[in-house]
């Protein structure tokens, strides 16, 4: 397998199996082949054993290509004795002490395993009202969601990954205003993203200049209703959201009203980075496609995309992540009960900010604004076409007739997500998701094993050495930067193609999650960054606009405003 020096530290670090003396027992390609032939081998359900072989040179050479890889804890703990192989979940709270502690007891296993967990706490009763059983009163969802946070940093997931939840509050839980705030301190929940739910009714308020009524009914029969002005409490939220990064929002009717199977369901919450709303006990299985590899040179020279092998690597990623859920196993028997009920996947995509450079096409321009949405539409369309032939062969997923597709042949409730692809990118050595090079080159911290790898991206290299006045001292002092901005030999065209996150405007980075997010079934991870001189009227113009346009969610991060940054632009001395 091809990769990079950076791609070898992480796989090495995190992926390759070791003995119990430490000792790693297998290399890049054997992961591979661990990871083809345990998701092939679901075939012998429906043929014969030398399908199982065909398919899994099938899956080696897609992966070992780097056309398409999945999910971290697939490539950890397919064919392993643990085998959970999927990176999202969502779990029930409810209002009860023993059910809370059960769905804490399963989180903690999903965390061990690689998995990311998200949670809605607006069942919870909001603090200080009454407990019957012992006649006290209650510490409501923060001081419990302070309880998750506690287990998560104790886990840290076997030293492989970093534990990763998502908090939801409703906004119109009575603890919303501490809800908001819960994160200003940067120590507390650390482990969390954390997002307020938001019902159309809020917004409609907030339009009007009305009160907002917060609200409780617990199963005891009292209600707690409160009034607050719409208006103040959008204005904390946001100044929250500009301090800090948190909360984002989270839409829910929006959500509902793509909910694929709304018989079996509501939707309340998301995965930790929000890619895929779920019901609770769901789970989904991702994976994506490395857009920079599917393109090829024309008769002119110029890049433009493979559509035949976009379409070849989009029927054999549905069908791998199909494998995936038969592979899986479940760590609770409602977990599998849903997963394989609904079958939810989440194929999506990364290096597509590489895709565009190579095209020549500027991030920040309506030209790649719809030429995401045209590739997202066809990704999406012969997603579902491999869905439905796989019905076919396999049969629909079982919930189907109370889904949108009833009387349909279609083997996934839901087939596209876009992930941040946060380590799968590094691995497969291009940018991340649909997010604009973070920079020309940058260096990552590693938390877990201290190592700071450094790391220029290999499309924006491959242009700047095309330049007349392209030298080894330009190149230092991009490095140093992170930026090519202020070069002053190189030509504005060539700057406006290699703006990273940060030199775009924030409204493109929205616009980017909306135009992919119109032709995915789940949702889109991005991030709206923002540079540090973002004013809170910035926060609330972004946090409206993403509403408006039909975004599942939203979290902007304003450079500078979280004590903890993974990505720093240039080499910092
Ligand atoms: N995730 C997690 N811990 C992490 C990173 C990710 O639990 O440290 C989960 C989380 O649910 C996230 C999902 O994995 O939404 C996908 O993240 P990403 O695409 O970055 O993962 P990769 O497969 O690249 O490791």
């Amino acid at each position: 397998m091809e990769l990079t020096a950076n791609a070898r530290i992480v796989l090495e670090s995190r992926y390759l199996r070791r003995d119990e003396q430490g000792r790693l027992i297998e290399t890049p390609e054997q992961m591979l082949e661990r990871v083809a032939l345990a998701t092939a081998e679901a075939e012998l359900y429906w043929g014969e054993a030398k399908d199982v072989q065909q398919m899994a040179s099938l899956f080696f050479d897609l992966m070992n290509e780097k056309l398409f890889l999945p999910n971290s804890p697939t490539l950890m703990n397919a064919g392993t004795p643990l085998s959970q192989l999927s990176a999202c979940f969502v779990l029930p709270v409810e209002d009860d002490m023993a059910a809370i502690f059960h769905t804490l007891e399963l989180a903690a296993l999903i965390q061990q395993s690689g998995g990311g967990t998200g949670f809605n706490f607006s069942h919870l009763r909001p603090e200080g009202s009454y407990v019957s059983s012992t006649g006290g009163t209650a510490s409501g969802p923060v001081a419990f969601m302070k309880i998750f946070n506690a287990a998560t940093e104790g886990i840290k997931q076997g030293g492989k990954r970093r534990g990763a939840n998502m908090g939801i509050l409703n906004i119109n839980h009575p603890d919303i205003l501490t809800f908001i705030d819960a994160k200003r301190d940067a120590h507390q929940l650390n482990n969390f993203n954390i997002s307020v739910g938001i019902r159309n009714d809020f917004f409609k308020a907030l339009e009007t200049g009305k009160n907002y009524t917060l609200h409780f009914s617990s199963v005891h029969g009292k209600t707690i209703e409160r009034e607050i002005p719409a208006a103040d409490l959008w204005h904390k939220l946001i100044h929250a959201a500009w301090a800090t990064g948190d909360p984002g929002l989270i839409f829910l009717d929006t959500i509902q009203q793509f909910n694929p199977t709304p018989g079996i369901g509501t939707i309340e919450a998301t995965n930790p980075c929000g890619e895929v709303p779920l019901l609770p006990y769901e789970s989904c299985n991702l994976g994506s496609i490395n857009l920079s590899r599917m393109l090829q040179k024309s008769g002119n020279q110029d890049w433009q995309v493979d559509w035949e092998k976009l379409r070849r690597t989009v029927h054999l990623a549905v069908r791998f992540l199909d494998n995936v859920i038969e592979m899986n196993r479940y760590l609770h028997p409602e977990l599998k009960r849903m997963a394989t009920g609904n079958r939810k996947i989440g194929l999506g995509v990364m290096g597509w900010a590489e895709m565009l450079i190579r095209m020549g096409i500027p991030y920040d321009s309506q030209e790649a604004l719809q030429f995401g949405s045209q590739l997202m539409q066809f990704i999406q369309h012969e997603a579902q076409i491999a869905s439905a032939l796989l019905a076919a062969q396999r049969g629909s997923f079982p919930f189907i007739i109370q889904s949108q597709f009833s009387g349909q042949q279609r083997r996934n409730a839901t087939l596209t997500s876009i992930a941040p692809t946060g380590t799968i990118s590094l691995i497969a050595g291009t940018s991340s998701s649909i997010e604009p090079l973070f920079a020309i080159a940058y260096k990552r911290e590693h938390v877990l094993n201290n190592q700071t790898l450094f790391e220029i991206n290999p499309a924006a290299l491959e242009i700047l050495s095309r330049q007349q006045h392209f030298s080894e001292q330009m190149l230092d002092e991009i490095i140093l930067k992170g930026s090519v901005q202020h070069i002053r030999q190189l030509p504005e065209s060539v700057k406006r193609l290699l703006k990273t996150s940060l030199e775009i405007d924030y409204t493109y980075h929205i616009a980017h999650q909306v135009s992919f997010q119109r032709y995915t079934d789940n949702a889109v991870s991005k991030t709206i960054n923002m540079p540090a001189s973002a004013t809170v009227a910035d926060v609330e113009k972004a946090y409206r606009m993403a509403w408006q346009q039909g975004a599942k969610g939203i979290t902007i991060f304003r450079y500078g405003s979280k004590p903890e940054q993974v990505l720093h632009a240039g080499l910092k001395k």
